[in-house]
C-alpha cells in the first residue's frame, strides 16, 4: 500500500482505520460518490437556491476568525468577476489559515448554502487555481468519501483520487482480468473487468460511467447469488438428512377427525413443498413466509405430525414465554384426544416441573416440545430429535439457531417461520441459501382491518369509540411503545398511560389488565390470561404482546405514540386484532409533529393491509441493513449495488447465476474456468454461512 506516492507509513495508518482500505483492492473498490466536471466553473452570481453543490474559482481577499467557543469560526471570501462568495470553516481553523493566502487564486467546491441570502460553502475542498486554457474537453473528477482525519492530513475526497489514478496506471489488464463467464458478459452486454475499474474512477464520459457502475453492480449480485446457490447446492447435495418416508395415522387421524378447518391452498402448497423436502434423504432448511395471521402454526403442527409419525421428536421454539405458553395451549387443544405428547420448557419453568420434562424428552417418551429459546440449552438432550420449528424468526440470533443443528447427530430438518413477510429481494440475498415457501393466501372470511391515523386532540373520541366496542362485547388493546425494555422514560409513559386509561374506564364497570417485560413471568401471565379469557376488556402492555398472540374477541388495537413502531412492528401489532368475525379496527394516534419517514410509515399502514406490500415499502424506506434479522449478518454489504433500486438487476443476476449452477456446478467448462479461478482466490473472505 505504502508504495503508492503519498501514502506514508502513517497515512496509510489512517486509511485502514478511518476507512478500511487495507489493500490495492480495498483501494479500488473505494467507490466515489460523485464526479464533478472540473473544466465547468459556477459564476458567482448564477447561483441559485437550487444548486446542490457547486464549483466556484476566483482570488481569495480575506480571512478571519470570528466568534467565540463554539461560534468559533474561520471567514473567508472569495471573489469572482460576478460576484462573492463566503467561506467557512468552524474545525481544523489554523491549518486552513496556514495554508490559503489571500491573493492566491483558488478553485474551491462543496455543498452550496445560502445565509441572509449570500451564497456559503462550509468546509469547502479547495485547491490552487492556474486558469487552464479549455481544452473543450470534459474532465469527470471522482470525488470520494472521506473523514474529518483524513481530511486534516490532506486526504480529502478529491486527494483521494491521485492514489487510485497511480494505481490504475499501474495496473494491466492482466491484474484485473475478467472473472464472469463470456456468455453471460455478453448476454447482458457487459464492458470488461478492466474497464470498468477505470471507468468507474475515471470515466471519459457521464455514458462510460453509467457502463461501469452497471457491470460492477451486475458482478456484485452475481458473484453473491452464486456464493448463495452454491451452499444452498452443497448441502441439498452432501448433507445428510433424516428421512421421513410416510405420513401415517396421527397426521392422518388429525387431518380428518380433528382439523377445525379447510386448509387454505397456500397451506396445503407448502406442505407439499415440506414433505418433499423431508423426505428427500436430505435435510430441510426452509424458510416460511406469510402475513400476519395466514395460518403458519398449523402448517407448522402438521409437519410435527409427520415427525411423530416417522418415530421422530419435533420442537416449536418462540420468541417470547407468552407466545409459547399460547402455542403449548393451542397445540394442547387441537391434539386433545390424539396419542401425541406435548410439554412446554421456558425460563420460568420451575425446577420441579423442568425434570420430567428433561427426562421426557431423553428417553425419547416426548413428541413435541415447545419452549422459547430455553430448549436450546445444552441441558436439553432429546433421544431424536428430527424437526426444529423456529416461529417469528427474526427474533433470534444466526448462533441460537445453529446450536439447533447439534441436537441430533444427523441434524433436524428446520423450518424457520417470519413474523411478518421479507420483501423478496431481501429473501434472495439474506436468505437466499434457504428454501423458501411463501403462504401467500389468508384464511377465507377475514375481514379487512379498517386503520386510521389520529393525533392527541382526538384522545376522547378515541376513548368513547373503544368503549362502545366494549358494549357490544368486544376486547381492545392499547400498545405503548417499550422498544428497548430499559428504556426509563417510555416505562414512565406507560405508567402514566395506564393511570390515564384507567380514568377513561373505571372499575368496576370496566377491567383493564396490563403486561410488558418488567413483569415477572408468572404475573405477565396471570395478566395475559384474564384478557384471553376475557376477564378484563382492555389489555394495556408494550410489544411483548406483538408476536403471535391470539384473542379472536379483540376487535381495536390503539397504537400510542404511532410514529415511534417501524412498518412490520406495526403491522404485526394490527394483526393481533381481525382474527374473529366481527369489524376490527386499529387507531395509530400521534402528536401532530411527525417526521416525513413517519408520516409516510403511517399513512402506508392506514392505505394497506398486505404485509408483503408493507414489507417492500418498509424496505424502501429503512433500507436494508436496518432490516430486523439482518443487522449483523453482513451479507448486504454490496458497495454499488442496492436492493431497493437494483430489483431488476438482482433477478437477472440471480437468473445468471441459477442458470450457471443447473448446467455446470463444479465450474468445470472452460468458459466458467476464470470464474472458478476467481471465487477460489476469494475464498475464506466469504461472509456466508448457514442461516439456520
Ligand atoms: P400466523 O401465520 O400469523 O402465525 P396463525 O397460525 O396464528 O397465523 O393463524 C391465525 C389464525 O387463523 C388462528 O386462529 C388459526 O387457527 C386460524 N387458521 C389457520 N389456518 C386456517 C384456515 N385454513 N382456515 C381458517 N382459519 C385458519
Ligand atoms: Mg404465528
Amino acid at each position: 500500500m505504502e508504495y503508492l506516492t503519498g501514502i506514508s507509513a502513517q497515512r496509510g495508518d489512517l486509511l485502514r482505520k478511518e476507512l478500511n482500505i487495507f489493500c490495492f483492492k480495498d483501494l479500488l473498490e473505494h467507490y466515489p460518490i460523485r464526479h464533478i466536471d472540473k473544466t465547468k466553473i459556477d459564476k458567482i452570481k448564477s447561483l441559485a437556491h437550487d444548486t446542490e453543490y457547486t464549483q466556484v474559482a476566483g482570488v481569495l481577499t480575506d480571512m478571519e476568525v470570528i466568534g467565540e467557543k463554539q461560534g468559533r469560526r474561520l471567514v473567508a471570501h472569495l471573489k469572482d468577476d460576478t460576484g462573492v462568495i463566503e467561506l467557512v470553516w468552524f474545525q481544523g481553523i489554523s491549518w486552513v489559515q496556514k495554508i490559503l493566502v489571500p491573493g492566491q487564486q483558488y478553485l474551491v467546491f462543496g455543498k452550496l448554502g445560502f445565509f441572509i441570502g449570500r451564497p456559503q460553502i462550509s468546509h469547502p475542498e479547495i485547491e490552487n487555481y492556474t486558469p487552464q486554457k479549455a481544452s473543450g474537453k470534459a474532465y469527470l473528477e471522482p470525488i470520494y468519501p472521506t473523514t474529518e482525519k483524513l481530511k486534516a492530513k490532506w486526504l480529502n475526497g478529491r486527494a483521494m483520487g491521485k492514489f487510485t489514478f497511480e494505481l490504475l496506471q499501474k495496473l494491466t489488464e492482466k491484474d484485473l482480468p475478467e472473472n464472469l463467464p463470456e456468455p453471460v458478459v455478453r448476454k447482458y452486454k457487459l464492458i470488461k473487468r478492466y474497464d470498468a475499474f477505470r471507468h468507474i474512477h475515471f470515466p471519459a464520459s457521464a455514458q462510460h460511467y453509467q457502463h461501469a457502475l452497471r457491470r460492477l453492480k451486475f458482478e456484485e449480485f452475481f458473484l453473491a447469488q452464486l456464493r448463495i446457490q452454491l451452499i444452498r447446492l452443497n448441502r441439498q447435495r452432501f448433507s445428510k438428512g433424516l428421512v421421513f418416508e410416510k405420513v401415517g395415522s396421527l397426521f392422518n387421524d388429525f387431518y380428518k377427525n380433528h382439523l377445525p378447518f379447510e386448509l387454505t391452498n397456500a397451506q396445503k402448497n407448502v406442505l407439499k413443498e415440506i414433505r418433499k423436502d423431508i423426505g428427500s434423504g436430505h435435510q430441510m432448511n426452509r424458510l416460511l413466509q406469510g402475513d400476519v395471521g395466514s395460518g403458519k402454526t398449523m402448517v407448522a403442527l402438521l409437519t410435527m405430525l409427520i415427525a411423530a409419525d416417522n418415530g421422530f421428536q419435533s420442537v416449536l421454539m418462540a420468541p417470547t414465554e407468552i407466545l409459547a405458553q399460547q402455542h403449548f395451549n393451542s397445540i394442547s387443544e387441537l391434539l386433545d384426544g390424539l396419542p401425541v405428547t406435548v410439554s412446554l420448557l421456558t425460563g420460568s419453568t420451575s425446577a420441579k416441573n423442568r425434570k420430567p420434562v428433561l427426562k421426557a424428552c431423553e428417553d425419547g417418551s416426548l413428541n413435541i416440545l415447545i419452549g422459547t429459546h430455553a430448549i436450546i440449552e445444552d441441558k436439553v438432550v432429546f433421544k431424536n430429535l428430527g424437526l426444529a420449528v423456529v416461529d417469528e424468526q427474526h427474533k433470534f440470533g444466526v448462533a441460537q439457531r445453529a446450536m439447533l443443528w447439534k441436537k441430533n447427530t444427523i441434524p433436524p430438518h428446520i423450518l424457520v417461520m417470519t413474523a411478518t413477510p421479507i420483501p423478496r429481494t431481501l429473501a434472495l440475498t439474506a436468505y437466499g441459501d434457504l428454501d423458501y415457501s411463501v403462504i401467500d393466501e389468508l384464511p377465507p372470511g377475514r375481514k379487512p382491518i379498517t386503520t386510521v391515523h389520529r393525533s392527541e386532540t382526538a384522545r376522547p373520541q378515541v376513548m368513547d369509540f373503544i368503549k362502545e366496542q366494549i358494549s357490544l362485547g368486544r376486547q381492545a388493546y392499547i400498545i405503548y411503545p417499550l422498544i428497548e425494555e430499559s428504556d426509563k422514560l417510555d416505562y414512565e409513559n406507560l405508567m402514566k398511560g395506564f393511570e390515564e386509561v384507567k380514568s377513561f374506564f373505571p372499575e368496576p364497570k370496566y377491567w383493564i389488565s396490563m403486561v410488558h417485560g418488567k413483569q415477572p413471568p408468572e404475573q405477565k401471565e396471570t395478566n395475559m390470561q384474564r384478557f384471553v379469557q376475557g376477564d378484563t376488556q382492555i389489555l394495556v402492555g408494550t410489544t411483548v404482546i406483538e408476536v403471535g398472540v391470539n384473542v379472536p374477541n379483540a376487535s381495536v388495537m390503539l397504537i400510542e405514540s404511532a410514529e415511534k413502531f417501524g412498518l412490520s412492528q406495526l403491522h404485526q401489532l394490527r394483526g393481533r386484532v381481525g382474527r374473529g368475525a366481527e369489524q376490527s379496527f386499529c387507531v395509530l394516534l400521534t402528536g401532530y409533529k411527525l417526521s416525513n419517514d413517519a408520516r409516510e410509515r403511517l399513512k402506508i399502514m392506514v392505505a394497506s393491509n398486505d404485509g408483503f406490500k408493507i414489507a417492500e415499502k418498509d424496505l424502501e424506506i429503512r433500507g436494508p441493513g436496518e432490516m430486523e434479522g439482518t443487522r449483523q449478518s453482513g451479507v448486504l454489504n454490496f458497495k454499488l449495488a442496492s436492493i431497493v433500486h437494483d430489483k431488476t438487476m438482482l433477478e437477472a443476476a440471480r437468473a445468471a447465476a441459477e442458470h450457471i449452477i443447473a448446467t455446470d456446478p463444479e465450474l468445470e467448462s472452460s468458459e466458467n474456468l476464470p470464474l472458478k479461478a476467481f471465487l477460489q482466490q476469494q475464498k475464506g473472505k466469504t461472509l456466508w454461512s448457514k442461516i439456520a
